[in-house]
């Protein structure tokens, strides 16, 4: 637990227990999880105290939300090592239309992208639908 209680705090989070506990989660689950994914598995807490704990560490860069088109938020973990960097997260993102699942390829870049002059870009999302390889068999 220890480690948590650090990585909550680098990012200037009080760890409190449900905080640490809902970290934990999201980390030990490979796709991206929607809030109704986190209420079911801590179907004793209060569910306003977990949407917050969300969103706390959303505004905090600790998960970033992936709109995969399903119309349900998404959340994950965000990768960057260096907690003081700009948070970036330009990696692509690929739903599987037919397991559901949203994952991070944290390993595959957006690419450069090229806009009108005086288009200043604030985000991108990048989303990649189709077949993942778990259910590619
Ligand atoms: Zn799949
Ligand atoms: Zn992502």
């Amino acid at each position: 637990m220890k480690k948590i209680e650090e990585q909550l705090q680098q990012h200037n989070i009080r760890p409190t227990a449900m905080r640490m506990l809902v970290y934990q989660f999201i980390k030990s689950i490979t796709s991206a999880v929607s809030l109704t994914v986190v209420e079911n598995y801590f179907e004793k807490s209060d569910r306003t105290t977990l949407y917050r704990t969300l969103k706390t560490f959303e505004e905090k860069g600790v998960v970033h939300q992936i709109d995969d088109g399903t119309g349900i938020p998404k959340y994950a973990l965000c990768q960057h090592e260096h907690y003081l960097e700009k948070h970036n997260d330009l990696h692509l993102h690929f739903h599987c239309t037919k397991c559901n699942e949203t994952v991070c390829l944290t390993d595959y870049q957006i690419p450069q992208i090229s806009l009108p002059d005086n288009f200043i870009p604030e985000d991108i999302n990048m989303l990649v639908k189709g077949i993942c390889d778990q259910c590619n068999i």
